[in-house]
């Protein structure tokens, strides 16, 4: 069979190589002159490096990822920790923790008051057994609760990183999602990865060599406006471009934020490469090479400050915290304004499934109904499942 795929992010890429292995003929149209969509890197002028458009975080129990890379040859281009702790900072009053998962299925690491968030109980930590119960109109907040410190320190974190949206409007049954193949799996599916070199060094550039190599045809800078009747398709493009290419379609209509912060500067990356921060602005912030990069998610309420205030502020609590020169060096803001759609139930409910009307168009995204949150694990789980539901209705 032949197919088109349309979109060469991390959905369509999935797809063109899942068909490519089956043994079909794939030509994949991406309108952009690079591919990578929201996952991708690039040589920053200002900065005089490669920088990724934004930081962006695995766990080892993201399979379908993993699975991937190992077809596409990059499986070792991944970084992090051989242990799943998480370092974690609150920029306001400089107390520090680590988050030490154990190995095994078994949560032992709540048991220790040394190695869960300071200054909470083990009882607390049963609220998140209440995740198992979360119906469609769940938001996060209103199921676990929105205060104490597990909330502050841990929850809010992770579900603000998880599912890009804050937790009195995220979705609760995507986050039972991810913790249901991370955490609940234990520490051996919850170690933090990233890209060692750069997104596009692990995520793109292998996959596109790797699709060439096997007789692909790549089709750069090529912007797909209609499709062609009776043609095996793969619609892998965003939301609100896949509703003008299909008739009738239902998609997600919001959309949250991510602001990046890229500062020219070093620092020590101590046992994990990367921390997490409470209490300020920063998020989560990367140590690398020569690169100090910061993640602001869930960024729309911030979206009337200042770019370079924000710089000024987030530097302001990197030195503070991590006792760097207070000089703001060079830096790079990127805000990604459609980073996701807006993870609350009632935009989830929006998300088509992979079928549409018409037999031979298939979509793929991490916008699609795929039960998880809008992720590197939801897009090349969706395209997987584009490809295979063209494979078996041809
Ligand atoms: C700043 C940022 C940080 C993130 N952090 C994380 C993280 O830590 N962990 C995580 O798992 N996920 C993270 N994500 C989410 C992750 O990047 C996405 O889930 C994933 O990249 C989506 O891939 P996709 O293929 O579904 O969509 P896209 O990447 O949007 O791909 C769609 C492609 O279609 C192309 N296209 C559009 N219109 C046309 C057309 N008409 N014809 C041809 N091509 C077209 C686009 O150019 C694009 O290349 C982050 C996202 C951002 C923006």
């Amino acid at each position: 069979m032949s197919v088109h795929v349309i979109g060469a992010g991390l959905a369509g890429l999935a797809a063109a190589c899942q068909l490519t292995e089956l043994g079909h003929h794939v030509v994949v149209f991406e309108a952009a002159p690079q591919a990578g969509g929201r996952a991708r890197s690039y040589f920053d002028k200002q900065l005089g490096c490669r920088i990724d458009n934004g930081n962006h975080l695995l766990l080892s129990g993201n399979i379908s990822a993993l699975s991937y890379l190992h077809r596409i040859g990059a499986r070792r281009s991944l970084l992090g920790p051989a242990q799943p702790v998480f370092p974690f900072r609150d920029v306001k009053t400089g107390e520090a923790w680590t988050l030490r998962l154990n190995q095994g299925g078994f949560p032992w690491w709540v048991f220790s008051p040394s190695r869960r968030v300071p200054g909470t109980r083990l009882h607390q930590y049963l609220a998140l057994l209440k995740l198992r119960r979360a119906t469609q109109s769940d938001n996060v907040a209103s199921l676990l609760g929105n205060s104490g410190q597990l909330y502050h320190r841990l929850l809010k974190p992770l579900a603000i990183s998880a599912l890009n949206t804050m937790p009195h409007e995220a979705a609760a049954e995507p986050l039972r999602a991810v913790l249901a193949e991370t955490i609940d799996r234990g520490g051996y599916a919850t170690l933090p990865r990233w890209a060692k070199l750069g997104l596009s060094e692990t995520f793109i550039d292998p996959a596109l060599e790797w699709l060439r190599n096997h007789g692909a045809d790549i089709r750069m800078g090529e912007r797909v406006t209609e499709l062609q009747q009776g043609q095996a398709t793969v619609v892998a493009v965003p939301p609100w471009i896949a509703a003008e290419l299909v008739p009738g379609l239902t998609v997600p209509t919001e959309y949250e934020s991510i602001c990046n912060l890229h500062f020219r500067a070093q620092m020590d990356p101590g046992e994990a490469g990367f921390w997490g921060l409470t209490g300020g602005l920063s998020e989560w912030v990367f140590a690398r090479r020569d690169v100090i990069s910061v993640t602001i998610s869930a960024a729309n309420r911030y979206m009337d400050m200042d770019q370079e205030a924000i710089a000024e502020r987030v530097w302001g609590e990197l030195a503070k915290t991590f006792k760097l020169d207070s000089a703001v060096p060079p830096h790079r803001v990127l805000w990604e304004k459609r980073a996701t759609i807006l993870a609350t139930p009632a935009q989830l409910a929006r998300r088509p499934g992979t079928r549409t009307a018409n037999p031979s168009v298939v979509l793929a995204g991490d916008w699609t109904d795929t039960g998880l949150p809008p992720t590197i694990e939801g897009a090349i789980r969706s395209g997987n499942a584009a490809a295979m539901a063209l494979v078996n209705q041809a």
